[in-house]
């Protein structure tokens, strides 16, 4: 019933933080994301268990070029010998000219982190590069996986769609969910607003167009498959406008763009556990940080990005 559908922890900060998946369809296989260099030999391992070999491997689908997901793709790839990556048309470059990606990322966390964490990026042929604009469909051994434009976390973010398991490989689109925070209530769920793209129209809208295909699960990469998508959805558009007015306020309050970036995680932090305690979460704030600690980093980092953004738009 799992429609061969695999989860693959790829190791990356934590278990349980980052996943890819691999999708059989009658032998054939595709994977989605692939976490960074380091995750390559898991995702071989995934291939192993499934009873394929890298040569069953017709497809490398990239929600995004964030380096948590499409990292390893080079590394991945050049041990694909019949794989092609498909990848939304703004970040195509960008996996085969990595350069730009690795000195925007480097601009974040520093060079010395980039090396160790994600290992220096490798360029995929040009030639093995399927472009997917919105309405793609990338064909699994017949069964089709519908590429859909999904910005807000990124422009250049695409979500799949698989009509016949019924369920969306959302990338980051449908915000961080880890199961940690589970409890009686289900799932507990945020956004992810990692610079430096963050548009809140923008993914108010992916989402609600996610929703729309009513799928039984979403597929997030952090971390894995999570039901119940309408409640999800609810809880994902609430928080998208409370961190835009926390941003909002953050920057009338504060002259300065460190003290703006403090007060952010404050309150993000102030957010995020007061609504995981209402779902029943027994942690307190530094258990919460233990968890969520660099993604309130990010988050203000990014929601930091858009206010600068409009800023410089409406100058
Ligand atoms: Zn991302």
């Amino acid at each position: 019933m799992n429609h061969g559908v695999h989860v693959i922890d790829t190791g990356f900060v934590r278990p349980r933080f980052d996943a890819a998946y691999l999708l059989v369809e009658e032998g054939r296989a595709a994977f989605i994301d692939c976490g960074t260099n380091h995750s390559v030999p898991r995702m071989l391992q995934a291939l192993d268990k499934a009873g394929l070999t890298p040569a069953s491997v017709d497809w490398l689908i990239l929600t995004h070029v964030h380096l948590d997901h499409a990292g390893g793709a080079g590394e991945l790839i050049a041990q694909l010998p019949n794989a092609r990556l498909v990848v939304h048309p703004r970040g195509a470059r960008h996996m085969i000219d990595p350069n730009q990606l690795w000195a925007g990322a480097s601009a974040v966390y520093g060079e010395d982190v980039m090396e160790t964490t994600y290992g220096r990026l490798r360029p995929v042929a040009a030639e093995r590069v399927d472009e997917a604009p919105d309405g793609h469909v990338v064909s699994l051994n017949g069964r089709p996986l519908l590429c859909l434009d999904t910005p807000g976390h990124a422009r250049h973010h695409l979500s799949v769609y698989d009509r016949q398991a019924n369920v969306c490989f959302t990338g980051d689109t449908f915000g961080l969910s880890y199961r940690e925070f589970d409890t009686a209530n289900g799932p507990f769920i945020l956004p992810t607003t990692t610079p430096v793209q963050f548009d809140p129209d923008a993914l108010h809208a992916s989402i609600r167009r996610l929703v729309g295909l009513k799928p039984s699960a979403m597929y997030l990469t952090h971390f894995g498959p999570v039901e119940n998508v309408g409640k999800l959805a609810n809880d994902l558009h609430a928080q998208i406008d409370a961190m835009v007015n926390i941003a909002t306020a953050a920057q009338a309050h504060s002259s300065d763009k460190g003290q703006r970036h403090e007060a952010m995680k404050a309150a993000l932090t102030d957010l995020y556990l007061s609504r995981a305690q209402a779902h029943g979460w027994a942690g307190d704030r530094a258990s919460l940080l233990d968890l969520l600690g660099m993604d309130v980093e990010l988050n203000a980092q990014g929601l930091g990005v858009w206010l600068d953004s409009r800023k410089t738009s409406a100058a």
